[in-house]
C-alpha cells in the first residue's frame, strides 16, 4: 500500500511521525484528504481532530490550528499546539469546553452587557477544546 511520511510539529516538539496512508483534516477552504502523491500544496488548519489512516487503523491527533505543507512524499503540519490521544488532559479540555460555552452563551443571552466577551476567541477556544475531546474519545 502506498504511503506518505507524516510529520506534525508545535512549537514545544515533534508530535506525531509517521508513514500513513492518509490524512484528513478540517481546512480554512473544507475538508482536504491527502493521500500519498498528492501535489504540493499549502492550507491554514482551522481547529480540529485529524484522522491520520494507517495501513490497519485510524488514530486521531487534535491541532489547535496551523498550516499544512504538502509535498508528493511527505505531509507536514506545523501546528500552534497539538497533542496525540493519549497526550490530552480529558478533563481540562472538558473544562475549557465549558469555559468557552459559557462565555458564548452570556454573550448571545445579553450582547450590550457582555462587550468585554471576544466572541471570535471564545468560539476559537470551543472548538480547540472540541478536538481535544473528539481526539480522545477516538470518536469522529
Ligand atoms: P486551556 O484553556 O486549557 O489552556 P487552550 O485551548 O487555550 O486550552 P492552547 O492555547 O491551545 O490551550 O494550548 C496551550 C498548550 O497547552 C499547548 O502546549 C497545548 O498542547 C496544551 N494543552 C491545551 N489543552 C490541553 C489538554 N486538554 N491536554 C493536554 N495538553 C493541552
Amino acid at each position: 500500500m502506498p504511503t506518505i511520511k507524516l510529520e506534525v510539529v508545535s512549537p514545544d516538539a515533534m508530535v506525531y511521525q509517521a508513514d500513513i496512508s492518509m490524512l484528513i483534516v478540517r481546512s480554512i477552504d473544507g475538508e482536504l484528504g491527502i493521500l500519498p502523491h498528492h501535489a504540493p500544496m499549502i492550507a491554514g488548519l482551522l481547529p480540529c481532530a485529524m484522522r491520520v489512516k494507517l495501513e490497519d487503523h485510524e488514530e486521531l491527533i487534535a491541532v489547535a490550528g496551523g498550516f499544512m505543507e504538502v509535498q508528493p512524499d511527505k505531509i507536514t503540519v506545523l501546528a500552534s499546539a497539538a497533542e496525540t490521544a493519549i497526550q490530552i488532559d480529558p478533563i481540562r479540555a472538558q473544562k475549557a469546553y465549558d469555559r468557552a460555552k459559557k462565555r458564548i452563551e452570556e454573550f448571545n443571552s445579553a450582547p450590550s452587557k457582555h462587550q468585554d466577551i471576544d466572541m471570535n476567541r471564545a468560539h476559537l477556544a470551543l472548538e480547540r477544546a472540541a478536538a481535544r475531546l473528539k481526539a480522545v474519545s477516538g470518536k469522529r
